[in-house]
């Protein structure tokens, strides 16, 4: 990892010069919340002064730009005899301005199942290599947990990633087209002075997360807890939406669907998000539904996030964003329902 400093001017300089010939997509105010605050979304920008980089959270993850809420995977159409298909990939360049570090842990996530696995997407893979990710430090959000999940800070993933040190950027490059770019600028070399400044800052923060989850027994606990009246609590309150996975960071079920035109000659073969929160999401041929009540559902999402993830891949799903908690009208969030859980654990 290499690291330099930027003024604050040459940063903005540097949004403008991308902007020329690029998307630019950040963090853009939409309006204000219930509790005044104002409210943002990963939004495209014109300007270097539409974007907010001081935000909270954004209300959806910027998971939208690499797996759409609905694509179409291929389109075609019958002629005569035979038949033709286009598929086409995103490959125009994008970049995306100041993700925080869960979202940008939540990509990586993404990576592993979309990217990696047995079955990678190449219209995932497209989007993700023609995205530049600038991310940049945050102070937490009140109810976000993503420290108790190892997800308040990244080493990789990003491009370039940002810590604000007062009148300049405290740098870490993480690829060569990243620093490739910031020599489009003038930058300084990291001085000591930096570096106590940049410990500094990290300190902080760490030192400021108000909402912690005991995650590190979640798997066991969940073995422990699979039928704990914990669950039927929540899943009461439940209206079975699917909002919790639609702005979550890290959710990617999906289902596909074929629309074919009336005259049967043309058609297009649909990819469309999904939640195991909905009804019908277990439903198979025959009409069986293998989690027909909304705690089982509920309690699939959690263990998918905290369980089956872990034990793929060593580490839990969830990024502690808590968009979910705040999405959901039912008031049901990770940080309460798995202290119930823990709760349930100590007293029988
Ligand atoms: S947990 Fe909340 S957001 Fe998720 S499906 Fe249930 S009611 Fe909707
Ligand atoms: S489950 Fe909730 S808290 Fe965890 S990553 Fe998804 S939206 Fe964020």
């Amino acid at each position: 990892m290499l690291f330099k400093t930027v003024t604050k001017d040459n940063f903005q300089r540097l949004v403008e010069i991308i902007l020329e010939a690029n998307e630019v997509v950040g963090p853009k105010r939409v309006g204000v919340g219930k509790n005044g605050k104002p409210l943002h979304q990963y939004l495209p920008v014109q300007s270097f002064d539409e974007l907010e980089l001081d935000y909270d959270t954004t209300q959806y993850s910027a998971k939208t730009y690499f797996l759409p809420f609905r694509e179409n995977l291929s389109t075609y159409r019958f002629d005569e005899a035979d038949w033709v298909q286009e598929i086409r990939y995103r490959v125009q360049p994008r970049a995306l301005i100041g993700l925080h570090a869960c979202d940008i842990d939540a990509l990586l996530k993404l990576d592993k199942v979309l990217a990696r696995d047995g079955f990678p997407s190449p219209y995932y893979i497209s989007r993700r290599k023609n995205t530049f990710i600038v991310g940049i430090d945050h102070m937490p959000c009140e109810d976000c947990f993503c420290q108790s999940l190892g997800s308040d800070t990244v080493s990789h993933g990003f491009d370039l990633f940002l810590t604000d040190l007062g009148d300049r950027y405290f740098v870490a490059i993480d690829s060569d087209f990243g620093f490739i770019t910031l020599q489009r600028v003038p930058t300084a070399d990291v001085t000591e002075q930096d570096r106590l400044e940049y410990r500094a800052v990290r300190k902080r923060i760490a030192g400021a997360f108000k909402t912690k989850v005991s995650a590190d027994s979640l798997p066991n606990l969940l073995d422990i807890e699979f039928d704990s009246p914990v669950w039927k609590k929540w899943g009461d309150k439940c209206f079975s939406c699917g909002s919790c996975a639609m702005v979550c960071p890290t959710c990617y079920c999906y289902g596909v669907a074929e629309r074919v035109s009336m005259d049967f000659k043309q058609g297009a073969k649909i990819r469309q998000l999904y939640s195991c929160n909905l009804s019908d999401f277990a439903m198979v041929a025959g009409g069986h539904n293998f989690r027909p009540t909304r705690h089982s559902r509920l309690k699939y999402r959690y263990y998918h996030q905290h369980r089956g993830f872990v034990e793929t891949y060593d580490e839990p799903k969830c990024v502690g964003c808590n968009r979910c908690g705040r999405a959901c009208l039912a008031g049901i969030n990770p940080p309460e329902v798995i202290a119930d859980l823990q709760q349930a654990e100590v007293s029988p």
